[in-house]
């Protein structure tokens, strides 16, 4: 094909060409663990549909963005974790390192407010 699924990662994780720990998926989401953890529990949560990053949403995928978060929520708490963080990085001067719009949850350990 000629699509982002043949260039982007997540894309491919979602297809499933490149193996993960996937945790959850359905028709409009896949979760998965990081593959570099910074927490005892950190997964990522991407929308099937190739989003470039929060900048990248349009009005017609709030309800999609929307199910990311209560997603988040359960998954992690399937996982016995119910104080989590959720991180959305939107730029490469932030960390944004695949411009493919990921979820970060990070749970089971303490952490500091603000973020450094
Ligand atoms: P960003 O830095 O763009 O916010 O987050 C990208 C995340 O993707 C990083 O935390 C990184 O560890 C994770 N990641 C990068 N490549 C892979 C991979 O091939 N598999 C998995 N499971 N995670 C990945
Ligand atoms: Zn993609």
């Amino acid at each position: 094909g000629t699509g982002m699924s043949d260039t982007c990662l997540f894309c491919k994780i979602i297809k499933g060409d490149i193996p993960s720990g996937k945790l959850y998926e359905d028709d409009d989401i896949f979760a998965f663990r990081d593959i570099a953890p910074q927490a005892p529990l950190h997964f990522l949560i991407v929308p099937k549909k190739h989003i470039s990053g929060p900048s990248g949403v349009t009005p017609g995928d709030e309800q999609l963005i929307g199910k990311m978060i209560r997603m988040a929520g359960e998954i992690a708490g399937k996982a016995g974790i119910g104080h989590y963080r959720l991180v959305f990085n939107n730029g490469e001067g932030v960390g944004q390192s695949v411009f493919h719009i990921h979820m970060h949850v990070l749970g089971g350990r303490s952490m500091g407010w603000p973020p450094g």
